[in-house]
């Protein structure tokens, strides 16, 4: 994992622009992450990058069986009512908002 040594917003320029496919807000590079549509630990390859905090909403709603049975992509994983919860509440903070922030400093 790449250190961060900017605050990610202060370089939305230089990056491409990225908009994640579940919450639909930009995301500048450091707040992307691969996300495995089926777990690592499930043998999955197939992966789709979406923003940090989606990243870690994905894991807080679904298990890893869930995941592979289930949840294994974007569509269904938006189909789910937690999901939906969980963009509307999103989509009302700030753009520079995000839940990781805590955890992108520790690194
Ligand atoms: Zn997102």
């Amino acid at each position: 994992m790449r250190k961060l040594a900017y605050n990610p917003y202060f370089d939305v320029e230089k990056d491409p622009k990225f908009y994640c496919p579940i919450c639909k807000r930009l995301a500048p590079k450091a707040f992307q992450e691969e996300h495995h549509l089926v777990p690592k630990s499930k043998k999955g390859k197939e992966t789709v990058t979406v923003c940090v905090n989606c990243g870690d909403m994905i894991h807080k709603i679904f298990t890893n069986q869930e995941l592979k049975l289930e949840y294994n992509s974007v569509k269904k994983i938006l189909s789910h009512p937690d999901t939906k919860k969980w963009i509307e509440w999103i989509s009302k903070k700030p753009a520079d908002f995000s839940v990781c922030m805590k955890r992108l400093k520790k690194r």
